[in-house]
């Protein structure tokens, strides 16, 4: 009886494993060897490999293949970035440790990111805070997002569409904020809602140009300290109201 009851019981639960939720065992390799080779170690002008071990286990768990596209997915664990669409990318693997790394986020922690683009870094932040609210201004974006996290039982993901430049006020303040567009200028409203004590991650800087990465701490009497990190290239961050174009370049 219990020999013929296992199989059954084995192909139910096969059957309502669903697609997503499937890792194969050459993914599992390649996020090994892109968490030893392009994230932990040193790398080429200085760069510093990345050391804390909570975000060394999130960038280890999280399936990058399964915020790209099907035809992307053979290069999702190379360190660079990825188009999603909208003219939008999904950062590099190095640069997404690094920010969560410079935030210095802990358990219990709630987190706001700006620009959720294929919800990669709010996989990642959720992996290791307790809550992550995530804005996209690309609707079709925002909404993709939101499904695929869902899908990938992210619970403790929030996500809606808007302008991250206001941030989101009914959730204020935060442990931490992290843009992943860079900016013309720090948002006045981000720095508002940061908790004393807390970071802020921007890389700041023109359309296409010449960007930083920087890190800010807000100091209890409300001031600011901020120093630069490194050069990087981001997709702006846009103004206005959610874009709700449905084309897809
Ligand atoms: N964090 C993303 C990658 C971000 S690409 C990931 O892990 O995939 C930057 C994203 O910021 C884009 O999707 C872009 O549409 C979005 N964005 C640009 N300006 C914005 C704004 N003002 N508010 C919210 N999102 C914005």
């Amino acid at each position: 009886m219990r020999c013929a009851i296992a199989p059954c019981a084995a192909l139910v639960f096969a059957m309502s494993v669903p697609a997503f939720a499937q890792d194969s065992p050459r993914f599992v390799e390649a996020r090994e060897r892109m968490v030893k080779e392009d994230i932990a170690k040193d790398g080429f002008f200085g760069r510093r490999g990345v050391t804390d071990t909570a975000v060394l286990n999130a960038m280890r768990t999280v399936p990058r293949h399964e915020f790209v596209s099907e035809s992307q997915q053979n290069q999702a664990y190379a360190d660079t970035p990825l188009p999603i669409g909208h003219g939008q990318t999904i950062s590099q693997p190095y640069i997404v440790a690094l920010m969560t790394e410079l935030l210095d986020v802990d358990a219990d922690d709630v987190v706001l990111e700006i620009g959720t683009g294929s919800g990669y870094q709010a996989a990642v932040l959720a992996e290791i805070v307790e809550k992550v609210f995530t804005i996209e201004i690309v609707e079709p974006l925002a909404m993709s997002a939101k499904k695929r996290l869902a899908e990938l039982e992210y619970d403790n993901v929030e996500t809606k569409s808007g302008d991250g430049y206001f941030g989101w006020k009914e959730h204020a303040p935060y442990d931490g904020i992290v843009v992943t567009a860079a900016a013309s200028h720090i948002p006045p409203p981000l720095v508002e809602q940061l908790k004393p004590g807390a970071r802020m991650v921007i890389p700041v800087g023109p359309p296409f140009g010449n960007q930083q990465l920087f890190l800010l701490e807000k100091n209890p009497d409300g001031t600011v300290t901020q120093r630069s990190v490194l050069a990087v290239r981001f997709v702006p961050l846009t103004r206005g109201e959610a874009v709700k174009d449905e084309s897809s370049e």
